[in-house]
């Protein structure tokens, strides 16, 4: 009987490392889980263990020769990750627990192995950090490794892979994603696998289109299917139509070009025709986004919100902790300066050990600076670690949601305080860092003037002030139509930040998503602005609108803008003026 294939099976994960990419399925499979469990006689005991240390040696050899290869990489990330893999390696806990159940049990080395795995997996399943929780594939993929060995499987698969695939693996370790060929290996997805995972870092850095944490993916897919990966959207398409074929086809050609064609744009000045220069900044959260930055030609970090090390664990993270990421952050981005802001919980922000459930308005709660100001131990906890990473690069410090100046007076008391304490314990920073707020309450608007006396810098959260001016939660979608970047009263308000700033002499950015949008372009160079930050893969179509963009045209478009009594109206006549004078970055509506 002949079985109705089905055409655009669609799945979705999450999309990892993004491009587009189309080809045949090549499943992965492993060998370790079907070996059967064997019972050994008391005198096999000896020889079981050996077999054990055996297989260890060989894996660090593996390993060794894998670390060799990473050095060739152009980011330290894949060398880091493979010498965690060594460590693991030499954990006493493999070897011991596992020759206790081999002894014990009777059992073979593979199994008593696969036994202690076994606990491993349970002990992680029980963590509720979800880095922490990711890392359980570090120990897992090194175990495997000495399940292979043992086997007696041999490590060839990834390198003869002769024809350009996309690889279907359950999961895929970070030293085998080290070993994928760039031109061979068009995609990969994988069953297990989340954000953080050390398997998506790379899959980044090495600019291969991946999904990771499809669940089910190895059993819907079997051998030479052909598949349409989409690793922005994080969909997979199994067995495309002809007609999916040609859409995507198309949308990959769309993708590669205008990558290709802004890549160009990297290295060229980020400033308008007649050289009005913005800074143009990455918003980044982790030192592993590092790689993303770079591509994008990030002029330094612009917000580095800190609040990412706080979430999904029980207990906040250490100073030590908080410095090394600060100070991974700062060695990185060297000369350029990472803007790093004090943590912000509360709002819709919430953080498993920090207790703010019961409030009746948390997004006019304890937030922010409020919960900082309030829970002193872990605000100066957090400068010291900030204020240490300065001495190892340069550190902009930024406070957010500050309402009025005497919050930021005992900001800066904290600060001169933490300073202190550092230098009791001769511990270096740098005295002179950088402070400024994160502008984004209605009251740090009108007293802007004021305020920047006492700063070096404002970085305008608009993400906030669009919704504290307006009165429109930020988050609610019934709401949306309400929450305009391009409201009159918007535009004033971010007028009299910019021009409270210049007078001041001191330099504006912007860090909120109004700065990340090509269509705002002219009224961001009109203001005034100095700085944009943003997500990184914006940077290049901000900076192909910056320098498309004339600073004379745009100051005259913005007093037009500013007779408007209506945000539709300003849209309006904004994205008219966009798409006559820019038809290739702002093509008009299909009709
Ligand atoms: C903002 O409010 O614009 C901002 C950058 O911060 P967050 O989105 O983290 O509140
Ligand atoms: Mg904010």
């Amino acid at each position: 009987m002949k079985t109705e294939v089905t055409h655009d099976q669609l799945l979705i994960g999450i999309g990892v490392s993004p491009g587009i990419a189309i080809g045949r399925a090549l499943l992965l499979h492993r060998p370790t889980d079907v070996s059967p469990e064997r019972n050994i006689a008391p005198d096999e005991v000896a020889d079981e263990i050996q077999r054990l240390r055996d297989a260890i040696t060989l894996s660090r050899q593996q390993l060794e020769t894998v670390r060799r290869q990473a050095e060739e990489h152009p980011t330290p990330e894949p060398g880091l990750i493979i010498d965690a893999h060594l460590l693991i390696l030499d954990d006493i806990m493999l070897v011991s627990e596992t020759s206790t159940t081999i002894e014990r049990d009777l059992v073979d080395a593979e199994t008593a192995l696969r036994r202690t795995l076994l606990r491993v997996r349970h002990l992680f399943a029980a963590i509720e950090d979800e880095y922490l929780r990711e890392r359980r594939s570090d120990v897992e993929f090194v175990g495997q490794r000495i399940l292979r060995n043992l086997i007696g499987y041999q490590e060839h698969l990834l390198q003869e892979i002769s024809e350009q695939v996309i690889l279907v693996a359950h999961d895929l370790s970070p030293a085998d994603t080290l070993q994928l060929d760039r031109n061979k290996i068009l995609a990969f997805v994988t069953d297990a696998g989340g954000r953080t995972s050390h398997t998506a870092i790379l899959a980044r850095s090495m600019g291969i289109p991946a999904i990771v944490g499809l669940e089910s993916v190895t059993q819907l897919v079997s051998q030479g299917l052909p598949l349409i990966v989409d690793g922005t959207t994080g969909m997979i398409v199994i067995h495309p139509s002809a007609e999916s074929f040609r859409d995507y086809l198309q949308r990959k050609q769309q993708y590669e070009y205008a990558t290709q064609e802004l890549e160009l744009l990297r290295d060229l000045p980020a400033q308008t025709v007649d050289g009005y220069e913005l800074l143009l900044r990455a918003n980044l959260d982790a030192p592993a986004d590092i790689p993303l930055a770079r591509k994008s030609g990030a002029n330094g970090v612009g917000l580095m919100r800190t609040e990412f090390l706080f979430m999904n664990r029980t207990i906040p993270p250490s100073e030590d902790e908080q410095f090394q990421v600060y100070k991974d952050m700062v060695e990185a981005m060297a000369p350029a300066s990472v803007m790093i802001r004090t943590l912000d919980v509360g709002g819709d922000k919430l953080v498993d050990h920090i207790d703010l459930a019961g409030e009746a308005n948390p997004a006019l709660g304890l937030r922010a600076i409020r919960f900082s100001l309030k829970e002193e131990v872990l605000f100066r906890t957090q400068l010291r670690a900030i204020l240490r990473a300065s001495a190892f690069g340069k550190v902009r410090l930024a406070f957010p949601m500050i309402s009025g100046i005497e919050e930021l007076r005992a900001c800066r008391a904290h600060l001169r305080g933490a300073m202190d304490e550092l230098s009791v314990r001769h511990q270096p920073f740098d005295p002179a860092l950088e402070v400024g707020i994160v502008v984004e309450t209605p009251s740090a608007a009108l007293l802007a003037a004021l305020i920047a006396r006492e700063v070096d810098f404002f970085s305008v959260g608009t993400n906030d002030l669009i919704q504290y001016c307006l009165a429109v939660d930020r988050g609610n979608e019934h709401l949306a139509y309400l929450y305009d970047p391009l409201h009159p009263a918007i535009l004033r308000a971010l007028q009299l930040i910019c021009t409270a700033g210049k007078n001041a002499g001191i330099p504006v950015g912007m860090c909120g998503e109004m700065a990340s949008d090509p269509l705002y372009i002219a009224v961001l160079i009109a203001l005034g602005f100095t700085e944009l930050s943003m997500n990184p893969g914006d940077i290049l179509r901000m900076k192909r609108a910056l320098r498309l963009s004339r600073k004379d045209r745009s100051d005259a478009l913005l007093a037009t803008l500013l007779t408007l009594p209506t945000g539709a109206e300003i849209r309006h006549l904004l994205e008219d003026v966009m798409q006559t004078s820019f038809p290739d970055l702002f093509p008009p509506p299909e009709i």
